[in-house]
């Protein structure tokens, strides 16, 4: 899923509070990191159990919380974007991002 070239950034998405590896996600276009649509998330940490190659409703998504026990905070929650595309409502504060190379 990750792409190597062409505009846009490979994040490794970890956990605000722990820094817990959460997945890794492709943006395409600059600024704040808002939202993550599921069709350009990978490499999820293997606690995240939906397959997000086959998801298809809303309803198959669940939060995303930190995977590590003493952790678990929330960072973030299914949504449905305007034109219809599944995606993640990024909590402000609850992630870091890093590029990849
Ligand atoms: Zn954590």
């Amino acid at each position: 899923m990750a792409k190597k070239s062409g505009k846009g950034i490979n994040y490794k998405i970890t956990c605000g509070n722990c820094g817990s590896h959460v997945m890794e996600y492709f943006k395409s276009s600059p600024g704040a990191l808002k939202r993550c649509f599921i069709a350009h998330i990978s490499n999820p940490n293997s606690f995240i159990k939906t397959d997000f190659t086959k998801v298809e409703n809303k309803a198959d998504l669940e939060n995303i919380c930190c995977p590590k026990p003493q952790c678990q905070i929330l960072i973030a929650v299914p949504m449905t974007y305007k034109d219809g595309r599944l995606a993640y409502r990024m909590l402000t504060g609850k992630f870091h991002r890093q590029k990849m190379k």
